[in-house]
This record gives structure tokens, C-alpha cells and sequence, in this order.
């Protein structure tokens, strides 16, 4: 039996199997396939509430731009879009807004080639910068103020090259962003909601509605979901747009292996699409890439972020521990580009510095510099960041609390020794940590881990203080494998009929990212998962 011979009968067997079958519901809080929410078995016993020509799940950028795809190309073709929550429930509303583009499309191309290490194939990369081409003009074509629009060459700050200036291309990377917040979501997130909401007439938005599950005929094919327990066909095919499995502890420590992770945003990210997919027989990719993981900090319950946003710049104020009273890695993580403003006047990226991948260290969107390469390094689920009272003010902004231990944001001890009891360290580790780290502040260089001159702060006077750090995340990029027209494939490589997917779900970011890539992908995938779906290809 040859490879094909193979193939062949493992998808035989597969659709076998799916003969007359929906995917019914899957447990929405578990990795498990729960069968409780399992709905009919015939689909001639399906009493169908809608029908429509495409239908959209998630409401993020991704399906926001699939749905305003079919009303604005669709010559009136229907759709419509389901979204869990009521509205800002996932990453894009909170995102700051950058969608990557392609001024310079040869030179794109390689960059990303040459970041995705072969996770993606050529052609998944090459339709991703073709549709990057169009993404600026299609969004003013829909409406989108021109004089709103923020046109930079390079990577979010003006003038700036990509996050990885040693990779050929990297000059080439530009993006765009509505006006509107740095912290959304008036930007892009507002503008596609009002085009969507604005075209009733084809596109059927029902929040708190969430998909719980995709139906298959007896081929396999995709002919609708079940959602908030009633059935929706799809004519021409169901496009995927959940998300990621930001909030999904058990996908988190499954596929990354870290535990007790906070998110930045995505609170409606629990990985749902992820898990219809798989049921409905998708392969999956990159599911241990993503903008993750480094530690920030929080109040002392673990409730809340010092700064809902990232925390820049606070933790090279001091040096972070783990559990053990040592320093583990470059403690002073944030993202390369904001990382490095150091002041208002000063701008550096770290990240970006020498321009030799061995030798650089900083963060790059969460991926950590490690023995010369870059890569998602997972974190401890605790950790804490120590400074003392000359930079008190420097690591918590008098501004969020005057008083942080009375705020419940740090603890204090008027020494090192105290200080290691209460946050319950081992004393002589944590003495001894401090003391040589105040020996590389006074030699002028971190010989464990080469943290950048600049953020050489001792920590010497009393009191000194203690702040919780746990492992955060902006989004996760893996899911379904998607092809270069957005169709999901199964483990073979065949797509499944009429199934699509678009955004962070399944992202076509594999190996190393570079910023305002996952917008684009939003963009550019949700456009082409809709013209994919409603040629029927
Ligand atoms: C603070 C922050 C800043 C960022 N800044 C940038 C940036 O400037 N540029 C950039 O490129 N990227 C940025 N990112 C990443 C980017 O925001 C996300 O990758 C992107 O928004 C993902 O869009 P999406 O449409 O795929 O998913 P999301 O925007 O997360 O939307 C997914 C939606 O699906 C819904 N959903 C989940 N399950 C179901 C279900 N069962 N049924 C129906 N709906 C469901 C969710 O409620 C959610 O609304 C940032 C991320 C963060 C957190």
C-alpha cells in the first residue's frame, strides 16, 4: 500500500465515520468532548432557524472583515455573524490598532518567509502579502476617513525597520492604524462594527450567541453550526473567527506549558473554534507560538495589572526573582519597540540594538533571545520583582498608588533577609542574588544575562519592596492549519468542504512575529475566507 493508498483509506475511514453525523456540541468550558450538548443525528431532523449564504463565527477583526466582505463584494449574498459575547469580548477591540501592509511586497515576502522558519508554507506567506496590498485602500473603500488614517513606514514607530533588522527584508515592513485610542477601540475595531451593524440588510449580527458547535453532512462538508442552541445553515460555508484559547488555562498548560496566565484581553478566547474544528476533523499548527509569554506585574491578590495596558518599562527598575531567590532570564521584558523608550527623550530598542540575532537580547513581541535564537520561552507561574526605595516611584507610577504596599500592590521590609521571608523565598539565595547583581550595577555589566547597560539599577537602599509577577499573554496564534485561501485543512492536507477560518484562530504566524502582523492577517484572511467561501472553493 503506497502513501496515497493510505491517505486514502484513513480519510475513507474518516468520512465513514462522519456518515449522516453532525458535530454536535462540544463542551464549552473543557478541553473534553462533552456529548451533552449533542443535537440531532439525522440532519433531516434539523429544524433549521435561519438560512444564509455564508455564516461568520466571532466578531473580532477576522469575522468582522469576512462579514463586511460578503456585504460589500456578495451582490447582496447574506451572512450571518454570531459573536459570544456582546460585543468587545475578544483581543481586537483592545489591540493598539497597527495592521501591518505591503509597501514593499518582494522584500515582505522574504522578511516573513524568513520569520516563520518554514511553519507556513511559501504560498500561505505569499497570498498573505498579496492581500496586505490591498488592505489600506479596502478600508477606506468601505468608508474609512482618510485624513483618520496614521501611514508609517516601518514598524509602529516612524522610520523604524521590523522587529528582526537581521533578517533580509526587514526594511520592508509598513502599517496603518484608524485614529481612535492606542488601547482601541476606536479604531479599526469601531470602524468595522458600524460597516457591519450599518448593512442589516445582508449581514445578521446577533451578539451573545455564541457557536457551539459545526454541522457536517454525510460527506463531510460543512453546511452550518449550532448556535445558543439553534441551527443556522450556511449555503456556501461557516468561516471561523474565535479567536485564540487566551483564556483557556488547560489549552495554555496543555499546548505551552505554562499555568496560571493572564491575559491581556481576549476574554471571550476559550479556544471554542479551535475545538469545533478538530471535531470536524481539522489538523492544527502553531499552537505554541503567540505575543507570550513575560512576567508583569500585579496587586498581591493577582487580580489586576498594575497598568491594564503593557507595563513598559517598570521592571528595569529592579531585578525579578523566581521562587528559588534567583534570577532566571532578562528580567527587564516588556516589547522590543516600546521596551526601549527609556525616556521621552531617549528611544531605543533593545531588542533591536546590535542588530546580531546571538547577541541581542530584549524581547520581540514575548519571544525571548535563548541560547541566539528567538523563541516563545515559557515562564513560571510565580515570580517576583524586587527594587528598593530610591526607584519606588520608578516601578509603580505615583499616579496608580502613592502608597503601594498600603494599595495592596507590594510588599516592604527594611531588609533583604525580611523581605525574602514574607514573600516566602529562601533568604541566602535571595542576599546572594542581590549582592552579585549589585556587583554587575557597579562593574557596568549583567554577566549572567546581559541586561543593557542602561537599565543597570541597584538595589541598595532601604526598604526594599517586592512585587508579584505572573506570566502574561497578549494573544496565542495556533489553531486550525488554514491554505492560501483561508480553507481549513485535515491532517492530510485536504480542506474540509466549506469549512474557513480567519484571524489568531489557526494564524498563519509560525516560528518568530513581527507587530501589526496579526491585525493584517485579520484583514487580509478574513477578505479571503469570504470570497473563498462564497465561490465555493
Ligand atoms: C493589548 C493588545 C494590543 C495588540 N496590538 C496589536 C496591534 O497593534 N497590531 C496587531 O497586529 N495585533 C495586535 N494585537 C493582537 C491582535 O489584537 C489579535 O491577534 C487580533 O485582534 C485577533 O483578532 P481576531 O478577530 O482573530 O480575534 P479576536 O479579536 O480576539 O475576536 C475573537 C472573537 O470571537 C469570539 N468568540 C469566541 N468564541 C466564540 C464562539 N464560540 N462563538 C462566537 N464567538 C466566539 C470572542 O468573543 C471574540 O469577540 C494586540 C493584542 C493585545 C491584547
Amino acid at each position: 500500500m503506497g502513501v496515497m493508498d493510505v491517505h486514502q483509506s484513513r480519510r475513507g475511514f474518516v468520512k465513514a465515520a462522519m456518515a449522516a453525523s453532525i458535530v454536535g456540541g462540544y463542551h464549552l468550558a473543557t478541553v473534553a468532548r462533552a456529548s451533552e450538548a449533542e443535537g440531532p443525528t439525522n440532519l433531516d431532523d434539523i429544524e433549521w432557524t435561519g438560512e444564509y449564504d455564508v455564516i461568520v463565527a466571532g466578531a473580532g477583526l477576522a469575522g468582522l472583515t469576512a462579514a463586511a466582505t460578503v456585504a460589500y463584494e456578495g451582490d447582496g449574498a447574506t451572512c450571518l455573524l454570531v459573536e459570544k459575547g456582546e460585543g468587545m469580548n475578544g483581543n481586537t477591540p483592545y489591540s493598539f490598532g497597527f495592521q501591518m501592509t505591503a509597501k514593499h511586497p518582494e522584500g515582505l515576502i522574504n522578511y516573513i518567509k524568513a520569520l516563520v522558519k518554514g511553519a507556513t508554507p511559501d504560498d500561505v506567506v505569499e497570498a498573505f502579502v498579496e492581500g496586505m496590498k490591498e488592505s489600506l485602500d479596502w478600508t477606506i473603500a468601505l468608508g474609512a476617513n482618510e485624513g483618520d488614517i496614521q501611514d508609517v513606514d516601518g514598524f509602529a514607530v516612524p522610520g523604524k525597520v521590523g522587529e528582526y533588522p537581521e533578517l533580509p527584508g526587514s526594511d520592508s515592513v509598513s502599517c496603518f492604524r484608524l485614529s481612535g485610542d492606542a488601547g482601541g477601540p476606536k479604531h479599526v475595531f469601531l470602524f468595522m462594527q458600524e460597516y457591519v451593524t450599518a448593512h442589516s440588510d445582508v449581514i445578521d449580527y446577533r451578539t451573545s450567541c455564541p457557536m457551539e458547535a459545526l454541522v457536517q453532512d454525510a460527506t463531510g462538508r460543512v453546511v452550518g453550526i449550532k448556535a445558543n442552541g439553534e441551527y443556522f445553515k450556511a449555503k456556501s460555508g461557516v468561516i471561523v473567527c474565535t479567536g485564540g484559547f487566551e483564556r483557556d488555562p488547560e489549552m495554555l498548560y496543555n499546548f505551552t506549558g505554562v499555568s496560571e496566565v493572564n491575559a491581556k484581553a481576549g476574554m471571550g478566547n476559550t479556544g471554542d473554534g479551535i475545538r469545533a474544528c478538530m471535531k470536524a476533523g481539522a489538523d492544527l499548527w502553531h499552537m505554541s507560538i503567540g505575543a507570550m509569554y513575560w512576567l508583569e506585574c500585579r496587586n498581591l491578590e493577582n487580580t489586576s495589572f498594575v497598568k491594564p495596558n503593557w507595563n513598559f518599562s517598570n521592571k528595569r527598575w529592579g531585578i525579578t526573582v523566581g521562587m528559588n531567590g534567583r534570577r532566571f532570564y532578562m528580567d527587564d521584558d516588556g516589547a522590543s519597540v516600546t521596551n526601549a523608550k527609556l525616556s521621552d527623550d531617549e528611544v531605543v530598542s533593545f531588542a533591536n540594538a546590535d542588530g546580531d540575532l546571538t547577541r541581542s537580547v530584549g524581547y520581540r513581541h514575548a519571544a525571548t533571545q535563548f541560547g541566539g535564537e528567538w523563541v516563545t520561552l515559557p515562564m513560571p507561574s510565580k515570580a517576583w520583582f524586587i527594587f528598593d526605595a530610591d526607584n519606588l516611584a520608578n516601578a509603580i507610577d505615583p499616579e496608580i498608588s502613592a502608597d503601594p504596599v498600603a494599595d495592596g500592590w507590594a510588599l516592604s521590609a527594611d531588609t533583604i533577609e525580611e523581605l525574602a521571608e514574607k514573600i516566602g523565598v529562601p533568604a541566602d539565595e535571595l542576599t546572594h542574588t542581590v549582592d552579585v547583581w549589585n556587583g554587575f550595577c557597579d562593574g557596568g555589566e549583567d554577566v549572567a544575562f546581559y541586561r543593557p547597560a542602561a537599565t543597570l539599577t541597584k538595589v541598595a537602599t532601604a526598604p526594599y519592596y517586592a512585587m508579584l509577577c505572573k506570566p502574561t499573554i497578549l494573544n496565542t496564534d495556533g489553531g486550525p492549519v488554514r491554505d492560501a485561501k483561508a480553507r481549513v485543512l485535515d491532517p492530510a492536507g485536504d480542506p474540509i468542504p466549506g469549512l474557513y477560518s480567519a484571524g489568531e484562530m489557526g494564524s498563519v504566524w509560525g516560528g518568530m512575529y513581527n507587530g501589526t502582523g496579526n491585525l493584517a492577517e485579520c484583514s487580509v484572511f478574513g477578505r479571503i475566507a469570504a470570497r473563498s467561501a462564497m465561490a465555493s472553493e
